[in-house]
């Protein structure tokens, strides 16, 4: 039987037990197994990890555990990495923060975010072994109330998200994210994530009821589904919520 040491940082230990929390962790194996696979089986999704050291040293997740090992487990930062000296990075830095993929639980977080102006993939009957190879392809990041799925060794960029109540949740991605500064309304569309377009009233005016085609004069429609969509009392309800997540 072999035995090593864990420590997990910050917020992090949001995955461990009650009795694991906050605290070092004495663990015990008898078999040859990977760092990855052995946080993995503690609780911790690798895609949040940032930093691995393992008695001082900087390792990536295949390395394979020794008997004794002072394990150090640090998570992906919001703005800034973890200094350290011939730090190996566990996780590709991505090209765009501002692309995602959202599982079947998520999809009132869906609308708020293509609302914002973020290129965001959802449906309510995406299966998990497309919700990570879409992931992974068109590296987007995986927004996911499943920690089973961010396990996937397919999922590089993802993300367990904490809050249950739907603005909560808005709130916490658009701060881990750093969205703020990039909102765009009237980019994408809420229905489906296609592009949006200004159209001229007098092209769709037929297809709007009477008293918004009376009250609105600008107008924006889906390049895929031609839904059209305008400042409407639906809208200032989402400005408003905007404004209050932006405040924060
Ligand atoms: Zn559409």
């Amino acid at each position: 039987m072999y035995t090593a040491t864990f420590t997990i940082y910050d917020d992090l230990n949001f995955f461990l037990s009650r009795k694991q929390k906050n605290k070092p962790i004495t663990h015990q194996w008898d078999w040859k197994a990977s760092i990855k696979d052995m946080i993995e089986s503690l609780g911790v999704p690798h895609p949040e990890i940032d930093l691995l050291l393992v008695n001082d040293v900087s390792v990536d997740f295949d390395y394979i555990m020794q008997d004794g090992d002072d394990v150090h487990v640090y998570p992906m930062p919001y703005y800034q990495t973890h200094p350290h000296d011939n730090k190996i990075q566990l996780i590709p830095e991505i090209n765009d923060r501002s692309r995602f993929i959202l599982d079947t639980h998520l999809g009132r977080l869906a609308s708020y975010l293509r609302m914002m102006g973020f290129d965001t993939l959802y449906r309510n009957d995406y299966p998990d072994d497309e919700l990570a190879e879409v992931s992974n392809a068109e590296e987007r990041i995986l927004l996911t109330r499943d920690v089973g799925l961010l396990k996937r060794s397919l999922v590089v960029h993802g993300y367990y998200v904490r809050n249950t109540n739907p603005r909560e949740r808005l709130h916490e991605i658009t701060e881990r994210y750093n969205l703020a500064e990039q909102v765009e309304p009237f980019k994408f569309c809420l229905r489906c994530n296609g592009n949006l377009h200004e159209v001229d009233k007098a092209d769709i005016i037929d297809q709007l009821p009477e008293r918004t085609a009376e009250f609105y004069d600008a107008f924006h429609q889906c390049d895929s589904c031609e839904q059209i969509f305008w400042k409407g009392s639906h809208y200032d309800r989402m400005e408003k919520l905007l404004n209050e997540v932006l405040e924060k």
